[in-house]
């Protein structure tokens, strides 16, 4: 069975074959290190940003490759196969941030910040969720107030993706006493020697283990005026919405690919591991599953090349991208569930790549907007 993704051109071809070395020979031999470490080195940002793999869609002029979506969604299925310890953290940095900044930066903002994110010297990220609101986005607490040139930050947040390597990171926050979504706006923090930003602990997670997720405090934290996202106080919240289906749709590739990943992990032990003299996979029980998750990962597959065809045409609406992220995230974790059960005890031990893949799914259902925030938004649709 030969499918190829609509969006798949010869040139994305000739990109992907050396990127998928690099990532198997550069990047993968670290991988177990950053679970035990709890952090991604330095290093690998550096590397995949000499591979063109960090920024692709951004403009030449701002370091990246001037490529279509098509690219992004390469890169993030390619990380998620072969090295997903850094999925997670690359998603965030090159499909939330830089994006970010690319369409909300005015021109000395994109020059300063983005070429730097392309090579890997800047790590992005973005600070949405506080201890006391995650979902409920509107009720942030985190207020900038405006001394002459720049504003004070205070509050804090947490669950922050990057947070411990980051050295740009974009803050929701309140500008003006306006309630709800009106005095929202986003900011960049740079890190570097600001005395207020203090970075909390690297939070200790059930899986996703070389992604380091912190919390983060700014007490009196100085941020230019001119880091302000955007012509004016108070769309940030127009902002976040606007870039959501990106974001959004980033999260059903990795669980799209992670499915096909289960699938193939699964077929290949059940066919080497033998129980009453025969191989797992020649049980009728087994095989079964395994013809209906192949089938799911097609369905999957094909729904997905749809938005991302509609992405790449700028038309990918927010509910069909939260369709995309629940329906994908959900398949993942429940594909990844059935595959473990056919590893036996085996799929229990941390030396299978089933174990992992089935702790690092579970998040999926979560962040990003929950599955319930998804079906939500697609129910005031009906
Ligand atoms: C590993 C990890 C990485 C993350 N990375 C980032 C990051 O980089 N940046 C960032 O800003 N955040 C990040 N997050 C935070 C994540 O986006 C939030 O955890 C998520 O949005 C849910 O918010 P919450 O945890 O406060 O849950 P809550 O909002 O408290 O929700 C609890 C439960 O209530 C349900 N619920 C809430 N409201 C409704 C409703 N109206 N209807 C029905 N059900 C509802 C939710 O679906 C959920 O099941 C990360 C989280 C994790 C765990």
């Amino acid at each position: 069975m030969t499918y190829r993704s609509p969006w798949m051109t010869d040139e994305l071809e000739t990109f992907r074959e050396p990127f998928r070395r690099f990532l198997a020979k550069d990047l993968a031999p670290h991988a177990e290190r950053w679970r035990k470490e709890k952090i991604t080195d330095r290093s690998a940002w550096l590397a995949l940003g000499e591979m063109g793999a960090l920024l692709p869609s951004v403009p030449e002029a701002y370091g990246g490759l001037g490529a279509s979506f098509a690219y992004d969604a390469a890169v993030i299925e390619d990380i998620e196969t072969m090295v997903p310890e850094m999925s997670t953290p690359v998603s965030v940095h090159s499909n939330i941030v830089a994006h970010y900044i690319n369409e909300y930066g005015n021109e000395e903002q994109k020059k300063r910040w983005l070429p730097k994110m392309a090579s890997g010297e800047f790590i992005g990220a973005v600070a949405m969720t506080e201890p006391g609101t995650g979902s409920d986005l509107q009720a942030v607490r985190t207020r900038a107030r405006k001394q002459g040139n720049a504003y004070s930050l205070n509050g804090s947040k947490t669950f922050i993706t990057n947070g411990q390597l980051a050295d740009l990171i974009v803050v929701v926050a309140r500008t003006s006493d306006e309630p709800g979504a009106k005095g929202i706006s986003l900011l960049v923090l740079e890190a570097e020697g600001n005395d207020g930003f203090r970075r909390g602990r690297n939070l200790d997670k059930i899986g996703l283990n070389a992604s380091d997720t912190s919390e983060l405090f700014f007490d009196n934290a100085f941020v230019p005026a001119e880091n302000l996202l955007g012509p004016a106080e108070g769309q940030g919240f127009i902002q976040l919405m606007q870039q959501l289906p990106r974001e959004r749709l980033g999260l059903a590739i990795g669980a799209v690919a992670a499915i096909e990943r289960a699938v193939q992990v699964t077929v290949d032990y059940t066919k080497e591991r033998k129980a009453f003299n025969q191989p797992i996979i020649a049980f009728q029980n087994s095989a079964f599953k395994l013809a209906e998750r192949k089938t799911e990962a097609l369905i999957a597959r094909v729904f997905l090349d749809y938005c991302i065809m509609q992405m790449i045409a700028g038309d990918l609406d927010a509910v069909t991208a939260s369709m995309a992220k629940y329906w994908c995230s959900d398949k993942q974790v429940e594909t990844i569930d059935e595959c473990l059960q056919l590893h036996g005890g085996y799929g229990y031990m941390q030396e299978y790549p089933i174990s992992r893949m089935f702790v690092d799914a579970r998040i999926q259902k979560i962040y990003g907007g929950t599955n319930e925030i998804m079906k939500l938004l697609i129910a005031r649709s009906l």
